[in-house]
């Protein structure tokens, strides 16, 4: 019997529609919604709105990197409302 098992002439065509999508931006910030194409920059990216924005707006959602940034944005935003207590409420020498 000639069973030729290595005739096999099953050639993978490969789709010639292999669709290439420029520059596609898959990353995308869960905290704001921006887009990026890469990872590094986006990681970075949503740093800014973690690790490296210690000081918050307890009156709503603003995020600051510096104390008196967070200081500023109440003087603007919430004029009348009281300094110190209700800002950077997390900040660790504020909790001794
Ligand atoms: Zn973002
Ligand atoms: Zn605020």
């Amino acid at each position: 019997m000639g069973n030729d098992n290595h005739d096999n002439r099953n050639k993978q065509h490969h789709s010639a529609k292999e669709q290439k999508l420029p520059a596609l931006r898959c990353y995308q910030c869960p905290f704001c919604g921006i887009s990026m194409s890469h990872r590094n920059n986006m990681r970075k990216h949503i740093r800014t709105h973690t690790g490296e924005k210690p000081y918050y707006c307890r009156l709503c959602d603003y995020r600051a990197s510096r104390k008196d940034l967070a200081e500023k944005h109440v003087n603007i935003k919430h004029p009348g409302q009281e300094m110190g207590n209700n800002v950077a409420c997390d900040l660790p020498e504020l909790h001794r």
